[in-house]
């Protein structure tokens, strides 16, 4: 590289997929730094993923609460009170302990962190503050942020990024949306005892999650006291005196102490400068980038939740992965995004990977649908009425096991090993003849021996 670069490689944002990159290109000998305006970790780390799971591990001791008297346990539930600035507390505590990390991270790695917000001047020019920085590669990582539907009164909606230092838990809240966000701040508040209304504009939420996944979380979410309205948005809405007023499209008013819009996310591209440098951005406002990450510029690449890819962690860290070695390794490496398996962190857990019910059969396949449901066992001594789903769609032609899906306890962490087998392309034969593991739920998986359909 040319002595005349400050660097090999600048990346806009120190999230999961930047910080990633930066490494990985500094451990191959480039030289590296990154620019972040905000917090290191991005959104995952501060906003989004992590946090979320230690709000969803606070909303879950209510139900061992109530669950400990059958095994014995006299647990005065008039006793019991929780503390939401304690949670919020100590999650802010180990976010910043997390950031401290990344510091490291990235310090250790040789990548210089430039704390500011970038601009980019020309293909091989960034600016941030008064200071130019000239590099052979730009990386934007920038990531994504919360949308609201411009309503009137939208300045009283809360998003995801807000709820998380929340002072107080209001008594009442409603959360609209019916995606990945939406259902899992639901299960949190309600899981804390806030009386929820998620509201949803289609007739099921979950839109694009296999079919029979979205009917048994619907039913198990009731269960669980989560009001759920299908087939009605939020028109406007008005403060009152520390209250809110939602009026709906069905001409209903709904009285609640919190709105939260979890209605999607919008590429973070604002003062990047990339439509001056003729960077283009597709309908939904990514940034349009080849198989290889780059955009029509080609010193300049992207990667993560700004180039509209599954906005998942692990989905930037493997693009960061296969961007660092084809700028500073062998030049090889592709993407994969067959199989990708996910979990919705609600109570309970939805974990799915490969093709749902409806994406097979769509896609041409003559398949046999396996499914079982059960009570899991350890809520018969606590008498909790929960039921766990578990579904594996299978290819009849071929044997392939084409999806698995599951809701219930613990089915993220199920669903991981299970990608595995499907990523290496198992058979149903396969599954069958893999010895359980007794007893737990996820032995269902490899039980079902009766086609459902
Ligand atoms: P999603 O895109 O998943 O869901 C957005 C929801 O809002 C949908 O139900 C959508 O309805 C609805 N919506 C969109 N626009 C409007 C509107 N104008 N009026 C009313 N409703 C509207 O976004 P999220 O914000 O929930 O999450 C963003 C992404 O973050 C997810 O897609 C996921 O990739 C990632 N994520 C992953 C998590 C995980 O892995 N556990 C956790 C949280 C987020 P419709 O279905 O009709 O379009």
């Amino acid at each position: 590289m040319s002595d005349s670069l400050d660097y090999d490689l600048i990346v806009i944002g120190a999230g999961s997929g930047g910080v990633r990159l930066a490494r990985m290109s500094a451990g191959r000998g480039a030289r590296v730094a990154v620019v972040e305006s905000r917090y290191l970790g991005g959104t995952c780390v501060n906003v989004g993923c992590v946090p979320k799971k230690l709000f969803v591990y606070g909303a879950g001791v209510s139900d061992e609460l109530e669950d400990a008297a059958g095994y014995g346990w006299d647990v005065p539930m008039d006793g019991v009170s929780f503390d939401w600035p304690t949670l919020v507390a100590n999650k802010n505590a180990e976010i910043e302990r997390l950031n401290g990390i990344y510091g490291r991270l990235l310090e250790n790695a040789g990548v210089t962190v430039i704390e500011g917000t970038a601009s980019i001047k020309n293909p091989n020019t960034i600016v941030v503050g008064d200071k130019e920085y000239k590099t052979a590669h730009i990386t934007v990582a920038t990531g994504s942020w919360p949308v609201i539907p411009d309503i009137p009164g939208k300045e009283c909606i809360l998003t995801s990024n807000e709820m998380f230092y929340l002072p107080q838990l209001p008594k009442q809240a409603v959360v609209w949306g019916g995606g990945y966000i939406a259902v899992e701040f639901a299960g949190i508040l309600a899981g804390l005892g806030v009386e929820t209304t998620l509201l949803y504009r289609g007739d099921l939420f979950l839109r694009g999650f296999d079919g029979d996944v979205r009917k048994f979380a619907e039913q198990e979410m009731r269960k669980k006291g989560v009001r759920l309205e299908f087939g009605v948005t939020i028109e406007s809405v008005e403060a009152e005196n520390g209250h809110y007023q939602v009026n709906l499209s069905n001409g209903d008013v709904m009285e609640t102490g919190l709105v939260m819009a979890a209605t999607g996310r919008r590429a973070l591209v604002d003062g990047l400068g990339l439509a001056e440098l003729g960077i283009e951005l597709n309908a939904s406002g990514h940034v349009v980038v080849d198989d290889h990450f780059k955009t029509s510029v080609p010193s300049v690449t992207a990667l993560g939740d700004v180039i509209g890819t599954p906005q998942l962690t692990p989905v930037a860290l493997a693009q960061a992965m296969v961007l660092s070695r084809r700028l500073f390794g062998d030049g090889e490496g592709e993407m994969d995004y067959s199989a990708i398996p996910t979990a919705v962190f609600c109570q309970p857990n939805i974990g799915t990977v490969g093709l749902t019910e409806e994406e097979a059969k769509g896609a041409g396949h003559s398949v046999k649908i396996y499914r079982s449901e059960f009570r899991p066992m350890k809520y018969i001594l606590s008498g909790r009425e929960e039921r766990c789903l578990m579904k594996l769609v299978v290819d009849d032609a071929t044997d392939s096991v084409l999806g698995a899906h599951m809701v219930g306890p613990d089915a993220g962490e199920i669903t991981q090993g299970l990608a595995v087998a499907i990523k290496a392309g198992a058979t149903k034969a396969q599954f069958d003849s893999t010895m359980g593991i007794h007893p737990t739920s996820a032995e269902e998986f490899v039980t079902m021996r009766e086609p459902a359909a």
